[in-house]
């Protein structure tokens, strides 16, 4: 692809936000294949955000990964003390070495720029970057100290960085996550909560024909708990229930004493969560020979559109109006790290990053138009919040 250089653009001296650097910067990141469970990987983009954060003269901690996942990144302004803003943004993607050069190549048709990752969240993540970076290019300071975080395994529920999250966003007073962009640019301003199980049913094993009575068939059981599980899904109130995978049973022959199912379930609150849990850790086999053995809880915890976040949504519509765009938001039913956040009630606003198409897919693009109107409006955030 070319590509015309113009790194550093200015306009009488003046740093300006320009969309084909932006893209250029991008670009380069998603270059850089990161998968969540190849640390090695997920460590070479860390150094490119290493990198560039130093050069422009970000304080730099880096935080050795462990269980198999990459390092984390946090910097802080030099200037400014107390709570600030926290950025939230993530460098894993789910997209397996080698996607670049298969089944979703790097390339610009149009509007869209595709790549693995770009959306979802390489284009959002280098948003942040470019923000902090025009704003020290300009020799300016923000109001608020800003404090960045790359987490190297949002996209596994970040196992190893969420009380790294947590820790810090306490020391916060604000919490941007530069996730995607939904449907045409909304925002996101409250997030269902994920709850995760493993449930495992024990039965007793028999020959399949000659002593079938003796047997008591975990599989059979499993399936009466998991039209239960299934049965909980209530779409009016935003409550879903997933049987996600099965296992069970060992030969046709041999009437199963195991089987263990996990589960996915979404709640668009805590009382609900607190409802729901209740019901799945108490389930009670239908075969009284058989026990039932629930493990999990809450993924990541739901939260609302609460005061602190509506105040802050109409602060960002106003910076977005400014800028020349009418700004949106929704509650969607995913989640992200900003959940972690948005449960503590530290007011955070997600979505911030480019729009476009496709997360987790191999048809993922972001929107080029999208890029300068979001770096303005990460940009007039940070310079605004106080
Ligand atoms: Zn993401």
């Amino acid at each position: 692809m070319k590509r015309k250089n113009n790194v550093n653009e200015t306009v009488n001296n003046q740093p300006v936000v320009d969309g084909e650097e932006i893209l250029d910067g991008v670009l380069r990141w998603v270059d850089v294949e990161s998968p969540s469970h190849d640390p090695d990987a997920v460590n070479h983009m860390a150094d490119h955000v290493e990198e560039g954060l130093a050069m422009i003269g970000m304080k730099v901690e880096r935080t050795l990964g462990r269980d198999g996942y990459g390092d984390i990144l946090k910097a802080r302004t030099p200037w400014g003390e107390g709570p600030g803003i926290l950025v939230l943004s993530h460098i894993d993607t789910v997209h397996a070495l080698g996607t670049k050069d298969g089944a979703n190549p790097i390339r610009r048709e149009g509007d869209k720029v595709y790549g693995p990752g770009i959306y979802d969240m390489k284009a959002g993540a280098y948003i942040a970057f470019y923000a902090i970076r025009h704003i020290i290019r300009q020799g300016k300071e923000t109001p608020l100290p800003l404090t960045f975080m790359y987490i190297p395994e949002e996209e596994v529920g970040s196992p190893t960085s969420r009380d790294m999250i947590i820790e810090e966003a306490k020391k916060n007073k604000y919490v941007l996550v530069t996730e995607p962009a939904r449907e045409g640019g909304k925002i996101v301003t409250a997030r269902n909560g994920r709850l995760e199980y493993e449930i495992s049913v024990t039965g007793r094993p028999s020959h399949a024909g000659a002593r079938h009575m003796d047997g008591r068939n975990a599989i059979k059981e499993m399936a009466h708990q998991i039209i239960k599980l299934e049965g909980l899904t209530d779409y009016d109130r935003s409550l879903t229930c997933s049987v996600g995978t099965i296992t069970g049973g060992t030969m046709t022959n041999v009437v199963p004493s195991e089987c263990s199912v996990t589960v996915d379930i979404r709640v668009p609150d805590m009382e609900t969560a607190e409802e729901v849990m209740a019901i799945v850790e108490g389930l009670e086999p239908v075969d009284p020979d058989c026990s039932i053995t629930v493990t999990g809880g809450v993924d990541r915890p739901p939260y609302d559109k609460f005061e602190g976040i509506a105040v802050l949504f109409e602060h960002a519509k106003k910076v977005a109006a400014k800028i020349g765009f009418e700004l949106q938001d929704l509650k969607t039913g995913g989640g992200s790290d900003g959940n972690f956040t948005g449960a503590l009630g530290i007011p955070t606003l997600d979505g911030l990053g480019a729009d476009g198409h496709g997360a987790h897919s191999f048809d993922e693009y972001i929107y080029f138009s999208s890029l300068e109107e979001r770096t303005k409006l990460m940009i007039g955030l940070m310079n605004t919040l106080e």
